[in-house]
């Protein structure tokens, strides 16, 4: 059999030509449908096919005065390239000059234009723009060439360069629509001064840092640069992740608000941020919104206790008391963790000092390596306790009143925003701007909005409601 495509513009009779057309005599697996180069040359044809129709309806249009209807003078053609997602595109591109009739402006009159280059002024077509920094920012920018080649009808060899580039200038333009959006915020000290009522849903932000590899750091002592990560969670609802390079964004603040926005929320209510306590985020919730609640991830909590408690099994004690609580390092990690679990942070540490003096001083500990470990692991979290005391809140009160004591997903969001695409290969090294730059498309990728931007940029890019093709 064979299965003829044809084309023909506004029911034209004479337009109609073959587009593509496949004989196939027998049915398998493998002569079922289309092949993958089959596929491209379809759609290769039929884009420039499309292309070439609507080009020469809208150069007829142009070819005249709309205010007089005499022909323009043409002044000379040129070739444009255009990058589509299905092919190169090269227009033919006619320059006219101005016409003279009074409908024309006088300035204008006699100096020439170039309608086709003006209708398009993004010579790489938004389709390809969207896929190319849409998958960049999900596999590498080479990976990403790969795969554009295998599956489009794209002639010529892409070059990873060039999708770094269209993806960093997708990024940038967030940027500016991030800064945009802010200035219709209102000032700080505009904001409401009453209390505003407990926001409804509650809006939970968990924060994390993770470090990416310094290509042409400053110093050695710098190999490294640290990333900010987080999810903003409403109750019940969707949650979507932010992250920036912490010593080049000067917005994070704005970043933040313009999420919990897309969210439903407005900025000023009040957020609770909930992060490890680790150094590279403990100031960041007062740094993002002036009514930020700072709190310990209970979850990170319990895993340290968990950790010591695995460790105190190996430790022994000769002729330990079974009724002395304060002779048993397991109870007394359950006693601290009991403590820190209703706030009380005092208690707890009391507890640890106990446990610390046992393991470090008693004579009836037996020295080694073990005991070593875990003299030195409690003393970690002693310190990490201490500087963090004003950040643990009575988990056990504020369990019971359904507020947040864990953002066990935060850890996750690192993960999913920052290494499967900026460490996973130890050898990839990035530059601070750069990085930054691609983790904006990254966090629009992994939250699903990057289409609806676009779509704002260009709406015409909006789902059509009827099939391309019926
Ligand atoms: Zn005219």
């Amino acid at each position: 059999m064979e299965i003829r495509i044809q084309l023909i513009v506004d029911n034209d009779e004479q337009s109609r030509r073959d587009i593509a057309h496949w004989e196939r005599t027998s049915l398998a697996s493998d002569t079922l449908g289309l092949q993958i180069d089959e596929a491209r040359g379809l759609l290769q044809i039929s884009q420039d096919a499309l292309v070439g129709a609507q080009v020469e309806s809208f150069l007829s249009r142009q070819a005249v005065c709309s205010h007089c209807g005499r022909a323009h003078r043409l002044k000379g053609r040129h070739t444009i390239v255009v990058r589509s997602l299905f092919g190169t595109l090269r227009l033919g591109s006619p320059r006219y000059r101005h016409c003279s009739c009074e409908g024309s402006s006088s300035q204008a009159a006699g100096k020439s234009f170039s309608p086709l280059a003006k209708a398009l002024p993004d010579r790489t077509l938004p389709e390809r723009l969207y896929l190319e920094s849409k998958w960049a920012s999900l596999v590498s920018y080479d990976v990403t060439a790969q795969m554009l080649e295998e599956v489009l009808p794209l002639e010529e060899q892409i070059n990873a360069n060039s999708i770094r580039r269209h993806t960093h200038r997708v990024a940038r333009r967030c940027e500016a629509d991030l800064l945009a959006e802010s200035d219709t915020e209102p000032r700080a000290e505009k904001w409401p001064t009453d209390n505003i009522p407990p926001p409804k849903p509650a809006i939970t932000v968990g924060l994390d840092g993770g470090y990416v590899r310094w290509r042409d750091a400053p110093s050695r002592n710098e190999g490294w640069f640290e990333v900010i990560a987080g999810k903003s969670m409403v109750q019940e609802g969707r949650s979507d992740c932010f992250a920036f390079v912490q010593r080049t964004d000067k917005h994070a603040r704005a970043r933040i608000g313009s999420l919990l926005k897309s969210q439903g929320l407005v900025y000023h209510q009040p957020v609770t941020f909930v992060t490890d306590g680790g150094d590279t985020v403990r100031s960041w919730p007062q740094k993002l919104h002036p009514r930020a609640e700072h709190v310990i991830d209970w979850f990170h909590i319990a895993m340290r206790f968990t950790v010591l408690k695995q460790m105190a099994k190996s430790i022994e004690i000769r002729d330990a008391d079974p009724e002395d609580p304060d002779d048993n390092p397991g109870r007394l990690l359950d006693s601290a963790k009991w403590s820190l679990w209703h706030g009380n942070v005092h208690k707890s540490l009391e507890r640890l000092d106990t446990l610390i003096e046992l393991i470090e001083h008693d004579p009836r500990v037996q020295d080694g390596p073990e005991r070593q470990k875990l003299a030195r692991t409690l003393n970690e979290l002693t310190a990490y306790l201490e500087s963090n005391r004003h950040l643990i809140p009575n988990y056990g009160d504020r369990r019971r009143h359904g507020e947040a004591i864990s953002s066990s997903i935060a850890e996750s969001t690192v993960n999913q925003v920052i290494s499967r695409r900026f460490v996973k290969k130890q050898q990839m090294r990035w530059q601070p701007d750069t990085a930054h730059l691609l983790l904006q498309v990254r966090t629009r990728t992994l939250n699903g909005t990057l289409r609806e931007t676009f779509q704002r940029w260009w709406p015409a890019m909006a789902p059509k409601l009827a099939p391309a093709l019926s």
